[in-house]
């Protein structure tokens, strides 16, 4: 979820279920790089001192081979231009200084970017948007837009909202504009609103391992290897949490289920439209 401070004006904001618990409390708080393409509107930098929630604040991405080293430069001058504080290359010492555990030859040290408890910071958008006047409808999965064709009788209002939202449970509020940015279900309310499905979303699950609690000594911030282009996800990282704990991942497999997060989670209508899409 991401709301600009322009969003703050507008009057209602819905969201099919409760804050998910996908994060489990810890979100990498990205600066501007990996997949962020040049000029993207990014939050601010994790402040000085305690992250959200205590997390930690560190980010190494690590060269281990010379052809990567390039990209790696690329990613340096695309975090320039995006702005991104205290981005810096660093050499090998200077890897092991920070990481005494990892080794490289050329390291991209971004100090600003950290863990954050996620949920805390959409609860802060959240009262941000509430006190600006807007209203925030929980249990409201959009089923249906609609644009009216006239005003409703009596109505002084005229056609002034004539996009029509109704909800599973059968609600229905009106509004003169409506933004949907609706995550794994983009795809479908695009097309409900009379928009594409195109592009439409295939779901794919990562899956971390834990490292033991007895060799969490091994990892300091977040450590990740220079992003691959051949292939679309951020690589094998390493991810320690607000509780301590540190995650290694994720790897990348076709999910059964959009916000299907367990191995097991399966849903027909899901798969049938992963794997008929062309
Ligand atoms: C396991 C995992 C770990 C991740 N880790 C990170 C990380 O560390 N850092 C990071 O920056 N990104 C991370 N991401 C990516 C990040 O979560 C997404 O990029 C971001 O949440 C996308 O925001 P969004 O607003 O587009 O969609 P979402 O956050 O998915 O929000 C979509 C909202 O729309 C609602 N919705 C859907 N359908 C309807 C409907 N019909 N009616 C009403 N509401 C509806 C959903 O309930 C949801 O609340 C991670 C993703 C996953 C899956």
């Amino acid at each position: 979820m991401s709301l600009s401070p322009k969003c703050l004006s507008n009057k209602t904001f819905c969201i099919r279920g409760h804050f998910e618990e996908q994060f489990q409390g810890s979100t990498t708080h990205y600066m501007g790089l990996h997949n962020f393409g040049t000029g993207s509107y990014k939050l601010p930098p994790v402040a000085p001192g305690p992250c959200v929630g205590g997390g930690v604040k560190l980010q190494l991405i690590v060269a281990v081979e010379q052809e990567e080293i390039p990209r790696l430069k690329a990613l340096y001058e695309r975090g320039l231009q995006n702005n991104v504080p205290g981005l810096r290359l660093i050499g090998a010492k200077e890897i092991q200084a920070k990481e005494p555990f990892c080794r490289g030859l050329m390291a991209l040290d971004s100090p600003y970017t950290g863990i954050v408890d996620y949920k805390q910071v959409a609860q802060s958008y959240a009262e941000d948007f509430q006190e600006a006047g807007g209203t925030i409808l929980t249990d409201f999965e959009v089923t249906s837009i609609d644009m009216a064709k006239e005003s409703p009788p009596g109505s002084e209002d005229g056609l002034k909202y004539p996009v029509i939202v109704r909800s599973k449970q059968g609600e229905e509020i009106s509004c003169g504009h409506l933004l949907t940015c609706a995550g794994l279900y983009s795809d479908r309310l695009s097309a409900i609103s009379g928009c594409s499905p195109e592009p439409r979303i295939v779901p794919f699950r990562g899956d971390y391992l834990l490292l033991k609690p007895e060799k969490g000594y091994l990892v300091r911030g977040n450590i990740y290897p220079v992003p691959n282009p051949r292939f679309p996800f951020l690589g094998f990282h390493f991810t320690p949490r607000m509780d301590g704990s540190v995650w290694l991942g994720p790897n990348a497999v076709l999910a059964f289920k959009r916000e299907g997060y367990k191995l097991f989670d399966f849903s027909t209508a899901d798969f049938l439209d992963a794997v008929t899409y062309r």
